[in-house]
């Protein structure tokens, strides 16, 4: 599989990573979990730098809200009983549904997010809850937004950089806040046919507030449904507005046939499983339609 690696790596800290990665040029691959990596099997790589030993494994309080390190795998977030309590736990359920025990044990969330598949499962929960990434680089640190990142399927605004934490804000909260992560997959350990988060707040006579509405694998790229977000902010909740934020966020998809299903099957998911996440999001708040 990868009969030409010549090296590789094992660094202790995150400069050395990038100096080997600088070294390695395009012919070096940062490996995290190595579950994209392997299957990927680029036959150009010669050299693997491996991040798992950069103390980059963490998940902890910032500044009011969260931040995670990019080598925390899918399994640490699912058994994590502090982001349980982060927006109903919506982050936690996304990285429960990555694949199988095996794979959740080795993958890892800024793997997830950089290998830059539209199906990623967390990247929907992540664009909810407007996260932030913190890249370094050989010679500067920057954080960017999360739906910045993405720029088509497998690639990234990292280039050469490494995605060092997972940055996330204090998300509204209160009795009339809920939140929801769907997913349909083929099986159960497959990856997302489609994916949608969301996440609401509901005044006293049911008139949303604030909601945000996130997509995947039903375009280039995890994105957010802002249509269907402007479409019921600041309006009376019903289920007729939920179907109609459902067909919004369907318009606003543009959805591929593959092997795994047709465009216009993801379509159509796509407005069920938006309707579906706004319903969950409404009933969690404690509002009855
Ligand atoms: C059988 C199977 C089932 C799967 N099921 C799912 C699923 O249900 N849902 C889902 O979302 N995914 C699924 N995946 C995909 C994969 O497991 C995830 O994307 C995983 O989170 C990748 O993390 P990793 O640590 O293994 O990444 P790696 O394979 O180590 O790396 C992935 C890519 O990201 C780069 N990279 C990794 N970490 C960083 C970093 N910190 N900074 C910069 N670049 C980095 C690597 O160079 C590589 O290009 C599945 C994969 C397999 C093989």
């Amino acid at each position: 599989m990868f009969d030409l690696v010549e090296a590789f790596h094992r660094p202790a800290s995150i400069r050395e990573a990038l100096r080997l990665l600088h070294a390695g040029g395009r012919r070096a691959r940062i490996v995290a979990g190595g579950t994209d990596v392997v299957v990927q099997a680029d036959p150009d790589i010669r050299s693997l730098v491996d991040i798992t030993r950069l103390g980059l494994t963490y998940i902890r309080r910032a500044g009011g809200g969260w931040a995670i390190g990019a080598t925390t795998t899918m399994a640490e977030i699912e058994h994590s009983a502090a982001l349980r309590t982060l927006a109903g736990g919506i982050l936690v359920a996304a990285a429960k549904e990555c694949g199988s025990v095996q794979l959740r044990n080795m993958a890892t969330l800024g793997g997830n997010l950089a290998n830059a598949s539209p199906a990623a499962d967390t990247a929907a929960p992540l664009l909810v809850l407007e996260a932030q990434v913190a890249i370094a680089r050989e010679r500067s640190r920057r954080k960017m937004a999360l739906s910045d990142l993405f720029l088509k399927p497998g690639e990234t605004a990292l280039g050469r950089a490494l995605l060092v934490e997972i940055l996330i804000p204090v998300p509204p909260r209160g009795a009339r806040t809920g939140w929801s992560f769907q997913k349909l997959g083929r099986t159960e350990s497959d990856i997302s046919l489609v994916n949608t988060a969301a996440g609401l707040q509901v005044d006293a006579k049911g008139v949303c507030k604030w909601v945000r509405i996130a997509l995947g694998a039903v375009a280039p790229v995890p994105l957010r449904a802002r249509a269907a977000e402007a479409l019921i902010t600041g309006r009376k909740l019903d289920s007729s507005l939920l179907e109609q934020a459902g067909e919004e966020a369907a318009r606003e998809a543009s959805p591929i046939t593959d092997l795994r299903a047709t465009a216009g099957y993801r379509r159509e998911m796509c407005r069920v499983l938006v309707k579906r996440a706004l319903a969950e999001c409404v009933e969690r708040a404690g509002y009855s339609l």
